[in-house]
């Protein structure tokens, strides 16, 4: 038998099964190795009968005290019942159709009998027990749970598995080098295979864990940095990135230092003949946008197309305004390509973009749809791109032949999920904020300061300042979310601020309902806008300086990062309140937000505090599937290995070292997998 034989070489594995175990996605004796139980049956330990818990499968062992019993049940049917009992206490064994129990049991014998107890104190009994005649020496085991299917039993997972290591486990060849092993006091990969089926101990099991966790992390890591270091070398566009000042000269502000810093590293890329695959993040107003709009300008003027791709259609809209701003100088135009599109303007468009007299637009994922093409498409930009998934962004770079691709997040993520997340990007990072910005005072408070909350707000907005108000949405429910931000909308208007303009902006309103009332707020002419998340992303009105959240306690910490960044554009001082009856470890949370502005803190400390599942959501596409290691459980054990594998990488970037080969051959596989997915 070998690792890639067919699971059907198995004993007791027939077509039948095997069509099953297909199922689980297992199709050759690795797979079946593969497949990790999802927690162990502990038969280690026996329990006396008077303390077996009825809460999960124990094991006692226990002497037949009275002739076993024969009883005819309903429907025709026979249950064998037979008492036990050890020095502890009585227990009653029943078997339902099993007959030939009657056979097995003996009086005055004693058994090993697995199950789960049940009934009182009095009548304690065990349905369908598994039974062992407890002859010669007691050797506990622990036994794998698999998950299953239809048609497969826990049972012949076992045997089929128990085999498959018998005969392959010598087969079996360690990924990680022997010296990254050593340091961090993992086993080997064959013991950690055996282990993790079949543990001798708890303690075992445990090693078996760490060690499949760590080789899997490692793996991934090395098999993104690989890839990341290939990709520089594929050949794309070589562009004249002279241009680039005359651009940034007629910026209506001088870049910071950091954007600067940035251009650099794109223009570079742009000018290298390599396909540039570059995320820029930044916190909240650092100025991602003009640093992509100077790089969509040398595009342009290289006699490229350029694309912009925002999450929604507000922020596609503003940023079709803010790049037709920058580009104005220059005479050169912006188009808008969203779902709401009107149909006469679309096909204008799609045209402009197929023939290439539009050089550049900005959209939503309506620039994804198949009709639209470009003559000559050769950078694209995706903002906020932890929206969208991986493959979006490479079905807009598709458009074009080796596109450039600049991604941009406003949700600062930290080190370690970064490498996972954009695992094949270079990274650039905008650490500074334009001058002249103050902190947003922010500040954590419970209900008993909601009247001088609102008397603050009344004040402000004599001064001419504007207010954002934000609820969060309402367990998933949009009809109740309406409704409760609706309610408390009317209540604003009408019992505390009667005497201001309040807009109410929420996700149900049409888009181009959105784009007013957002026009509105924007030009002044309401004082608080209330809203649902919708806001959450880029949006820009720099005379709004107070942002209020409501149950502040149902956001992650990035997330209330990027609300905050909502206000604290503008010269004036900007104040942040996070409204939450909330206490304990919830107001702990809150208060990382009154105590750091830097959005790469705040993003570490939600890591610390909530684990990666806010940062990746349901964007895991594009990454292999774990097969044991967690990214929300074992982030630590992440950080590790990356840095394990970034070592070994560094020293051997080709994997050419005899300690190193296997790692290399597993590292190539992954690779594999990940450019076919
Ligand atoms: P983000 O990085 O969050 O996308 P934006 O690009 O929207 O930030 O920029 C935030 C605001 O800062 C905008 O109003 C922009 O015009 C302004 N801005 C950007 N760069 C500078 C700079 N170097 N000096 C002054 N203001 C700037
Ligand atoms: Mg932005």
């Amino acid at each position: 038998m070998e690792l890639s034989s067919p699971v059907t070489e198995c004993k007791r594995v027939g077509p039948k099964s095997a069509q099953a175990l297909a199922r689980l996605g297992i199709h050759t004796v690795r797979d079946l190795l593969y497949h990790y139980p999802r927690g162990y049956e502990d038969r280690t330990k026996i329990t006396p009968v008077d303390e077996l818990s009825g809460e999960m499968n124990q094991l006692a062992l226990v002497t037949i005290t009275a002739p076993v019993r024969k009883i005819r049940i309903r429907g025709g049917k026979v249950m064998i019942q037979a008492d036990a009992a050890d020095d502890s206490g009585n227990i009653q064994l029943c078997f339902f159709n099993q007959e030939f129990m009657k056979n097995v049991l003996h009086e005055g014998d004693s058994y090993y009998i697995y199950g789960k107890a049940s009934g009182g104190r009095f009548v304690r009994d065990m349905i369908n027990p598994e039974v062992q005649p407890a002859t010669g020496e007691f050797s506990g085991e622990i036994l794998p749970l698999y998950p299953l299917t239809d048609g497969v039993r826990q049972s012949d997972l076992r045997k089929a598995i128990r085999q498959a290591l018998d005969e392959c486990l010598d087969k079996i060849t360690d990924s990680l080098p022997n010296s990254v092993r050593m340091a961090h006091g993992l086993a080997t990969a064959r013991f950690a295979m055996e282990n993790i089926h079949f543990p001798a101990s708890e303690e075992a099991a445990a090693m078996a864990r760490k060690r499949l966790i760590f080789g899997e992390f490692f793996l991934l890591a090395a098999g993104l940095k690989q890839r990341k270091d290939a990709r520089v070398e594929e050949a794309g566009k070589k562009m004249d990135t002279r241009c680039v000042s005359e651009f940034t000269r007629k910026l209506p502000f001088t870049l910071t230092g950091a954007q600067e810093r940035t251009l650099g590293e794109i223009c570079t890329d742009l000018a290298s003949g390599f396909v540039m695959s570059r995320l820029v993040q930044g916190d909240v107003g650092s100025g991602k946008t003009a640093v992509a709009a100077a790089a969509a300008f040398v595009a342009i003027q290289n006699r490229f197309q350029a694309a912009v791709m925002a999450p929604t259609e507000l922020l596609a809209a503003q940023h079709a305004k803010t790049f037709a701003g920058f580009l104005a100088p220059f005479g050169l135009n912006c188009a808008l390509l969203t779902s709401s599109t009107p149909a006469s303007q679309k096909r204008q468009i799609l045209a402009g973009l197929a023939e290439g007299s539009i050089p550049f637009v900005v959209g939503t994922h309506a620039l994804l749809e198949e009709r639209v093409s470009f003559q000559n498409l050769g950078f694209v930009v995706c903002d906020e791109q932890h929206r969208f998934g991986v493959e979006q962004r490479a079905r807009l770079a598709a458009k074009g032949e080796s596109v450039h691709t600049l991604v941009m997040s406003a949700t600062p993520i930290p080190r370690t999920l970064a490498l996972v997340m954009y695992g094949d990007l270079q990274v650039s990072v905008i650490d500074e904020l334009p001058p002249g910005r103050k902190k947003v005072d922010t500040f954590a408070i419970g209900e008993e300061k909601r009247e001088g909350l609102y008397g603050f707000l009344r004040q402000k907005v004599a001064e001419g300042r504007q207010v954002y108000v934000v609820c969060p949405l309402v367990e998933e429910n949009e009809a109740l979310e309406l409704q409760s931000v609706t309610e408390y909308t009317q209540k604003l208007r009408e019992e505390i601020f009667p005497d201001l303009r309040i807009a109410l902006l929420h996700g149900r309103l049409k888009p181009a309902e959105k784009n007013e009332i957002m026009r509105t707020f924007a030009c002044g002419e309401a004082d608080i806008l209330v809203s649902t998340t919708v806001i959450e992303v880029g949006i820009d009105v720099p005379n709004a300086t107070i942002m209020v959240v409501e149950n502040a306690e149902r956001f992650g910490l990035s997330q209330l990062h990027q609300l905050r960044g909502r206000v604290g554009r503008g010269k004036e001082q900007s104040y942040c309140f996070l409204l939450s009856d909330a206490d304990g470890d919830t107001r702990r949370r809150l208060k990382v937000m009154t105590a750091t502005n830097d959005g790469f803190k705040v993003a570490e400390a939600d890591l610390e505090l909530r684990g990666p599942g806010d940062f990746f959501g349901k964007r895991q596409s594009g990454l292999p599937e774990m097969k044991i290691a967690s990214f929300s459980e074992d982030v630590k054990t992440l950080a590790l290995a990356q840095a394990a594998a970034a070592e070994v990488l560094e020293a051997d970037p080709n994997l050419e070292n005899e300690e190193n080969r296997h790692m290399k051959r597993a590292v190539s596989h992954l690779i594999e997998n990940l450019e076919r997915s």
